[in-house]
């Protein structure tokens, strides 16, 4: 695991060989905004005293080069699953844009909710197989990626993606995200519609409003700074198929034998939730342990950025 070397140094090491870094990291610390921390790595400086701190600094280099790693891997994974769940809300403004058309000499007495569900039901028929895809799509590359992470310790990814596990979730998770987006779409232009009666819009007026309702599913409010639903369902959608990924492979691990403990790291920002707080302070915990959430992975809820973090147990600091 530990094939690298340490930063250069001409002084023998104090440190325990647990805590190296991997060379290839190493060359890879002036990518991050680390501050001192690069400073404090400078262990020649530093005697048996600092011993502590710098075993610190090392596991926080070690777990911002993870969260890099994730990081880059993820990003083009859920830049795809967003512009592609854009492509699907936009096709189902046009198709309810065109189901409208025939209340158009009846507005508006004739269209209520059963009109309403009446459309939004041709509508999800006609994109669910779509969606689907996009999602188990986007779902298989972000699980594979979350697979990989455990590949230092020998996992076959190939063969864990083809796990009966791995396929069954992906499957069901794809059609329970679908059915769930659907429903948020037709709850959310329900009530649009049952404001445009009240208010006594026109049919164009109704029409008008539906229509930038799934634009903004697929782009969001950008003057307003508000992220859209395909991106929301692109950032929840990968972390939770990374997670579940990566566990997965963990499981694949103990299954084996080998003896593996698991640890929740937020992004350490000020938006990070109470909840992911109180998981990340539990610290090292044994892999048949939740976190006090309740969780097993990440994310804890749609828009989490926390990652769980994977060791084999005695490989710590103890
Ligand atoms: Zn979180």
């Amino acid at each position: 695991m530990h094939k690298g070397g340490l930063v250069k140094s001409d002084k023998p090491l104090i440190l325990d060989t647990t805590h190296y870094i991997p060379v290839r990291y190493a060359r890879r610390l002036k990518e991050f905004d680390m501050g001192n921390l690069t400073r404090r790595i400078d262990i020649n400086i530093l005697g048996e005293e600092d011993k502590p701190k710098i075993l610190e600094a090392l596991r926080n280099i070690e777990e911002a080069v993870k969260r890099l790693k994730r990081e880059r891997v993820l990003a083009p994974i859920r830049k795809d699953l967003e512009v592609n769940m854009q492509t699907v809300f936009r096709k189902q403004g046009r198709l309810f844009a065109k189901g409208m058309v025939k209340y158009k000499g009846l507005f508006s007495e004739a269209f209520g909710e059963s009109e309403i569900g009446n459309i939004a039901g041709l509508v999800e028929i006609d994109t669910v197989e779509e969606m689907t895809g996009v999602i188990h799509a986007g779902s298989s590359a972000a699980m594979e990626a979350g697979m990989s992470a455990a590949a230092e310790w020998g996992v076959n990814v190939a063969l864990a993606l083809k796990n009966p596990r791995a396929v069954e979730w992906l499957e069901s998770h794809a059609a329970e995200m679908v059915t769930k987006i659907n429903e948020t779409t037709r709850g959310d232009i329900a009530s649009l519609v049952k404001r445009g009666v009240e208010e006594g819009w026109s049919y164009n007026k109704t029409a008008r409003e539906i229509s930038g309702r799934y634009e903004e599913f697929a782009i969001g409010k950008p003057q307003l700074h508000i992220e859209s639903r395909a991106h929301l369902v692109a950032v929840t959608e990968s972390a939770n198929a990374y997670g579940q990924g990566n566990r997965q492979s963990i499981d694949t691990l103990t299954a084996a034998g080998l003896e593996m403990e698991h640890d929740w790291n937020t992004m350490g920002d000020d938006l990070v939730s109470e909840g992911c707080l109180e998981n990340e302070a539990a610290g090292w915990i044994p892999l048949d342990e939740s976190f006090p959430s309740g969780d097993d992975e990440e994310p804890r809820f749609p828009g989490c950025r926390c990652y769980v973090a994977y060791r084999r147990v005695g490989t710590g600091e103890g």
